[in-house]
C-alpha cells in the first residue's frame, strides 16, 4: 500500500437533462464502497439521489481513476430532513448582484429558524462558538469539494454572522474574530 492515494475524477450528470453539470476530484475513500446501495448526495443546497454510477464499486473506480454519476434531484423535503451544508443564510437573494467584493453583510443562523435544529445536524442555538465553528468547518469542507462555479459561492463566518461574495477569501481570517472564513452559498 502506497501512502499516496490517487484522487478519483468525478463527473456529475443531471439525469433530467443528460448534461454533465460538474466535475470534481475526490479521494476514493470519501466515496461509498459501492453505489449499488441507494446513495444520496448533497450538492449546492439540493439533495440528489444517485440513479446510476459507472463504475459502481470503489475497487473499480480506484483502478480507473474516474467515475460518472447520473443524479436525480430530490424535490421536496422537510427542513429537518435536509442535510445543511452551511449554518447561516441570507434572505436577500439579489445580494450577490448588489454587493461588491469588499462588502460584508449580516447573515442569520438557520438554527434560530427551525424547530429541533440538532436533528438536522445543526448546532443548538446555545452552543459554544467553538462547537458552532467546528460543525460549520466540516460542512464547508464538503462544499469545498465542488468548484465555486457550480454554485454561487462566497465566504462567511458562522460565529460573527457576516458574509462576503469573494470566494478568493476562503480560509482567510474573518475580519471580526480571525477564524478562517468558510464557504457560503447564496442560492
Ligand atoms: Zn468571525
Amino acid at each position: 500500500m502506497g501512502w499516496f492515494t490517487r484522487q478519483v475524477e468525478l463527473t456529475l450528470v443531471d439525469d433530467a437533462t443528460g448534461e454533465a453539470f460538474a466535475t470534481t476530484k475526490m479521494a476514493p475513500d470519501a466515496l461509498p464502497e459501492s453505489f449499488e446501495v441507494a446513495t444520496t448526495m448533497h450538492i449546492c443546497d439540493a439533495e440528489w439521489s444517485v440513479v446510476h454510477a459507472a463504475p459502481s464499486k470503489r475497487s473499480e473506480y480506484k483502478k480507473s481513476g474516474a467515475v460518472t454519476l447520473r443524479l436525480r434531484r430530490i424535490e421536496t423535503m422537510s427542513p429537518e430532513a435536509i442535510g445543511f451544508s452551511q449554518l447561516d443564510i441570507t434572505d436577500r437573494f439579489d445580494d450577490i448582484e448588489r454587493l461588491g467584493p469588499t462588502d460584508w453583510i449580516a447573515t442569520e443562523p438557520i438554527n434560530l429558524r427551525i424547530p429541533n435544529p440538532e436533528a438536522a445536524g445543526l448546532p443548538s442555538p446555545s452552543a459554544d462558538p467553538e462547537v458552532v465553528y467546528g460543525i460549520a468547518s466540516k460542512m464547508s469542507e464538503l462544499r469545498e469539494m465542488f468548484p465555486a462555479s457550480t454554485c454561487a459561492d462566497g465566504v462567511y463566518c458562522p460565529v460573527c454572522h457576516v458574509a462576503n461574495i469573494d470566494i478568493k477569501r476562503l480560509r482567510e481570517p474573518c475580519p471580526k474574530c480571525g477564524r478562517a472564513l468558510l464557504k457560503f452559498g447564496w442560492t
